[in-house]
């Protein structure tokens, strides 16, 4: 017998929808990158959920009339800001596919992905008209492509049938009513950043994005409500943004959108004029503005909590941010795939009493999984591993917001016997806590044992004279492998080599201790701001080890 409730589709439109209706006074704030100027000269925008509706379904009528239909591909090339939301209600409201492309990638890849995506209209934002104008011969499905920008603000182009934004705002018609669709429609693409291979496309629907949502909203999550302030630094063209531009619609927080420039300084001035309570970013972001802060003595005055994810959070970071500034750190982990949110590291209520150190290490872990996600660990024959904070293997997962295949389906069945393998190595602890302990490709594999890098580099970065650092492995004659530390110094430390590695000593087992640290000026870092440690193994193939 069924059950005898509506059968009503979970759709994007409906969360807009819903803000509009019930949170429509609540403000979107968006630094403008006409003037991006943080002087106080330049007017920020400022709208409310219910002007961001309207103006999406005009978007909405401006697409039909530009011959965009139910799952054609519309690209963007946009920072974090008003239009770029609208697009995205717009967009996937009428069934079409939103296709947010990395600015940051090569001209090549970005070039490859359109193509594979045959993206028929592309929407980019006056910062990325110069990079268009260099592909766009190459873009060949390509039909329009629209300047995110109002008249007055045109540049002068010569790209052939150039679009404003407004313009098409203007023109469309008011009155729309959204679609009623499958829920299994897809409503967004995102290319993975392709570090081995072609990138390849990963493509949500209606109902994925519905799911993750509610689940990233909850608050072992990313405890979300309609009386937080939140500032997306994850860029909208990485993952959705992790997802906040619909968490934040079906909540009725407050939204604001940096802009381009994620600087300390400009996200310090956001923060306190805008009164934010909760931001989400990757480490390097976050390392940004924590010196900014420490140099100039400043604190924050509204801030609760910052998501940290897309690289681990080194213990360093998470006493900066909690000790330092009282602002609470949620670690999590994810990837494009996974849409992307997996785990979050919040407590039980036995960590609630449990003393510093237990609590830190808690939320040094990578976290438990949300409720839809199942996750576990397995050896190199596919066997399940025990959950006991020691064993560790290869961490699959499955759930709604899994994809399933690539788009096209590009490199073939990822499943495995029905999971996703993530390509991370971790373990899992009684409690359900999974520790990532590495990359499966950056591990480091030394006289037949792992050796972590992430644990490293998180030692590393805890000595105070150090800014950042990366540890790889170097091919050694008995060993196979061995680490070596590659760090940035903070402005003016003196830390040496010998101070560095001595630093490690007590720390580690012996046989992890480095056999060498090399000091740069900064460390490579890929599309979307991790450690390349591709790149950097690159720059190190022709170095040799301390004998
Ligand atoms: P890409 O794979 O293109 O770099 P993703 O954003 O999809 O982009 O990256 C997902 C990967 O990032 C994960 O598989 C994991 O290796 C890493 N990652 C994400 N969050 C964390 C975290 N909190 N700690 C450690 N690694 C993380």
């Amino acid at each position: 017998m069924h059950g005898l409730m509506m059968d009503t589709p979970l759709l994007i439109s409906d969360l807009i929808r819903h803000a509009d209706r019930h949170h429509g006074a609540t403000e979107i704030v968006s630094q403008r990158v006409e003037s991006p100027l943080l002087d106080g000269s330049a007017p920020r925008h400022r709208y409310t959920y219910h002007d961001a509706h309207a103006r999406a379904q005009r978007l909405a009528n401006a697409l039909a009339s530009l011959g965009i239909g139910a799952s054609d591909r519309v690209a963007t090339l946009a920072w974090n800001g008003f239009r770029h939301f609208e697009l995205y209600y717009a967009v996937s409201g009428v069934g079409a596919v939103i296709h947010t492309i990395n600015p940051r990638l090569f001209a090549e890849q970005i070039i490859y992905i359109a193509n594979h995506a045959e993206d028929r209209a592309l929407f980019v934002d006056l910062t990325f008209v110069p990079l268009i104008e260099k592909i766009a011969a190459s873009l060949t499905t390509v039909k329009h492509i629209i300047v995110m920008t109002d008249r007055a603000h045109m540049p002068a182009t010569q790209l052939p049938n150039v679009l404003c934004f407004e313009d098409l705002i203007e023109a469309a018609d008011a009155h729309f009513g959204w679609p009623q669709m499958d829920e299994h429609m897809a409503s967004s693409l995102c290319y993975t950043s392709g570090t081995t291979g072609n990138p390849k496309g990963v493509l949500y629907s209606h109902r994925s994005t519905l799911l993750h949502a509610f689940a990233a909203a909850l608050p072992d999550a990313l405890n979300l409500s309609a009386r937080d302030v939140i500032l997306p630094v994850v860029p909208m063209f990485h993952v959705n943004a992790w997802g906040l531009p619909y968490s934040c619609a079906l909540t009725g927080a407050k939204l604001v959108f940096p802009g381009q420039h994620l600087d300390g300084r400009s996200l310090h001035t956001l923060f306190e004029t805008e009164q934010v309570t909760m931001s989400a970013g990757v480490p390097t972001v976050w390392l940004g503005l924590l010196n900014y802060m420490q140099e100039n003595k400043l604190r924050f005055s509204s801030l609760r909590a910052v998501v940290i994810g897309g690289s681990a959070c080194p213990p360093a970071m998470l006493n900066a941010f909690q000790d330092g500034f009282g602002v609470q750190v949620i670690h999590a982990w994810g990837m494009t795939e996974m849409s992307p949110l997996g785990t979050a590291a919040t407590f039980k209520a036995k960590h609630v009493q449990a003393d510093a150190k237990t609590r830190q290490a808690v939320q040094s872990k990578q976290g438990r999984v949300l409720f839809g996600v199942d996750m576990k660990i397995v050896d190199s024959d596919g066997n399940t591993l025990p959950n006991d904070g020691q064993a560790f293997g290869d961490l699959h997962v499955k759930g709604p917001w899994v994809t399933q295949t690539y788009f096209k389906n590009e490199g073939g069945d990822p499943l495995r016997d029905g999971w996703f393998p993530t390509g991370d190595v971790a373990t899992i602890d009684a409690d359900g806590y999974m520790q990532i302990t590495d990359r499966s490709k950056d591990v480091i594999k030394s006289g037949g044992e792992w050796i972590s890098s992430i644990d490293l580099e998180n030692i590393a970065v805890a000595h105070p004279d150090i800014a950042e650092a990366a540890v790889i492995g170097i091919a050694h004659p008995k060993w196979d492998e061995r680490p070596i530390v590659v760090a940035v110094k903070k402005p003016n430390a003196s830390v040496t080599r010998e101070a560095l590695l001595a630093f490690f000593e007590g720390k580690v087992a012996k046989w992890w201790l480095p056999d060498d640290v090399v000091f740069v000026e900064q460390l490579p870092h890929t599309a979307t701001g991790k450690l390349s440690k591709l790149t950097l193994r690159g720059q190190f193939k022709d170095y040799t080890l301390p004998a």
